[in-house]
């Protein structure tokens, strides 16, 4: 079996979206890299996170062909794949449609630096424009969009979150999804002050180091 330790995240993963409340059903998907192999590991389409066994991922190129599967890739696999050509330094993406993000999504907005927090994508997320899901429109939509970001929304749609490993670009769903219910609160109740870009510079500076491993990815 191709990439099995690839395929063990992916379904770690899945299992934490859903516990996390970041995706319900089968709304989401998640892929992790294997940049040694040219080779990455996707969720299939449409199956319950629950239900996938190790078997149910499948394995493409970043040509996006099939390897090994005996499933029907995400319908997605236009923008994983076109994520990972875009930036060397990543290695895993998390799809979700977690609801806070995603409102902020549907009123066709970014989500600025409301809270520190936002540093989990940089000094802001960014918006991709509205395109089909599964489309080749949404892929280069969303490859536009990146830049040296670590996340984008997605209009009317939800939010992407990328990483150096797949706990990275989970930990950015889960911040970022809170940042957004901060700035969805923070509108209902007035006019959100939002943080200047030196300021968010000297947070993700600090980023780098926060935390036990001090490395460049541990982050609170
Ligand atoms: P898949 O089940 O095909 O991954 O689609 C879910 C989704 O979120 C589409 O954007
Ligand atoms: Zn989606």
């Amino acid at each position: 079996m191709l990439l099995k330790s690839e395929r063990e995240l992916v379904i770690k993963y899945g299992l934490r979206m859903l516990e996390a409340g970041l995706t319900t059903g089968t709304g989401g998907n998640l892929s992790v890299l294997n940049r040694k192999k040219g080779l990455l590991a996707i969720s299939a389409s449409g199956l319950d996170y629950r239900e996938t066994t190790l078997d149910d991922v499948v394995i493409m190129n970043l040509e996006g062909e099939i390897v090994e599967s005996k499933r029907k890739p995400s319908s997605e696999a236009g923008f994983h794949t076109a994520l990972y050509k875009k930036r060397s330094d990543i290695n895993a993406i998390v799809h979700t449609h977690s609801v806070y993000a995603t409102t902020v999504a549907c009123l066709n907005m970014e989500l600025p630096a409301v809270h520190y927090l936002v540093g989990f994508a940089g000094n802001k997320v960014p918006l991709a424009p509205y395109a089909t899901f599964g489309s080749a429109q949404l892929a280069e939509n969303v490859s536009e969009t990146i830049k040296n970001f670590n996340a984008v929304l997605l209009a009317n749609h939800g939010l992407i979150c990328i990483g150096h490993e797949i706990k990275n670009a989970f930990d950015a769903a889960e911040e970022l999804e809170l940042v957004a219910r901060i700035y969805i609160q923070a509108l209902s109740a007035g006019k959100p002050v939002i943080v200047p870009d030196v300021e968010m510079e000297k947070v993700i500076d600090k980023f780098s180091t926060y935390g036990q491993a001090g490395g460049k990815e541990s982050k609170g």
